[in-house]
């Protein structure tokens, strides 16, 4: 019989579920034309008891949606159930399922956000479940898996995909037709995971949880912020209209974060934050970088990451935005 005093401490996931394709559901042996969200939780859990043999599992439905329905109020409720069960010395870490199109987005949300060291791993898949090889089934196994990893500690909120393992700032969605379709570009994987084996080599570099300034327990929305994407001859009427119903614009600019005279004008005038990133994928901004002197250089942020770390300093009161951009 085992002995309760001597006995390893049975090891508590909990498991956020919020749709994608892990839980979609279409015709037999396709993977596209499917619904995404579809499946329950326990559903999605039905298709993997091997989870089962490395953690016990608490489920719990957020929602069940199309990632692209994905709001900041979902995130809000996400990191504060974070921030509030990881408390509990039971629970050793967290998975969340969710859609690859913005699961980027809630993993950087998630790292500035929560206030935890213990492992909050995303996954998902490009595979429904009725589809011939659904990869949503190792996905989560591996999800878990990492999520009980002493290793996986104090590294941010950590995405999971096809046998590797992501820092949230970097990790991005690089393919949408390629079952390993999560990347992170230029600073690619920072361990992989074989079956069940996690293996860490790399940490991330910028700050993460634990080590930011933002506190989500008051908040119940975020500032509005758009992004502008740059491309010859872009209507400047559509960028006044942008910040016109805006708290804070990101441009994706070209280049190294370039844009016409045109656009460079209207930009000078503004007096809402504006913060320059690009749309190719291998880019650093630096403040030698910016055309305009009242914009703030995103560094190696995508668009859309850009765009959640101003909405958080919108929140905040942040002042120095230049210097969040070089810290996270
Ligand atoms: N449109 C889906 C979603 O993001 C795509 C996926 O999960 O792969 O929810």
């Amino acid at each position: 019989m085992n002995n309760p005093l001597t006995a390893p401490a049975r090891r508590r996931v909990v498991l956020l579920a919020t749709g994608g394709t892990i839980a979609g559901v279409g015709q037999a042996g396709k993977t596209i034309g499917y619904r995404p969200g579809s499946l329950t939780v326990e559903q999605i859990l039905s298709a993997v008891p091997e989870v089962r043999s490395v953690a016990e599992i608490e489920a719990i439905q957020i929602c069940n949606v199309n990632s692209d329905d994905i709001t900041a109020e979902l995130w809000i409720e996400l990191a504060k159930t974070i921030n509030r069960m990881a408390g509990d010395p039971d629970v050793a870490g967290f998975v969340i399922t969710h859609g690859t199109d913005t699961l980027e987005e809630t993993a950087y949300f998630l790292n500035l956000t929560v206030k935890t060291d213990k492992p909050v791993v995303i996954t998902g898949s490009m595979r429904p479940s009725t589809s011939i090889s659904a990869d949503g089934p190792m996905n989560l196994y591996q999800a878990v898996c990492v999520a009980v990893s002493e290793e996986a500690m104090g590294k941010g909120v950590l995405a999971v995909f096809s046998d590797r393992i992501y820092a949230a700032r970097s990790v991005t969605k690089t393919s949408n037709y390629h079952v390993a379709a999560i990347s992170a570009g230029e600073t690619g994987a920072i361990g992989v995971v074989r079956d069940g084996d996690v293996f860490f080599y790399e940490s991330p570099g910028r700050k993460h949880t634990t080590q930011t300034v933002f506190d989500v327990s008051g908040m119940t929305g975020l500032p509005r912020v758009s992004i502008l994407y740059f491309a010859v001859d872009a209507d400047v009427d559509l960028l006044r209209f942008a910040a016109e119903r805006s708290d804070g614009l990101v441009i994706a600019g070209a280049g190294a974060g370039e844009f016409s005279k045109r656009f460079r004008d209207v930009i000078r005038g503004l007096t809402i934050p504006v913060v320059i990133s690009s749309r190719i994928d291998s880019s650093v901004i630096t403040g030698d970088n910016l055309l305009c002197p009242n914009t703030i250089a995103a560094n190696s942020l995508s668009p859309q990451k850009a765009a959640i770390l101003l909405r958080l300093a919108l929140a905040s009161g942040c002042r120095d935005l230049a210097s969040l951009y070089m810290e996270y």
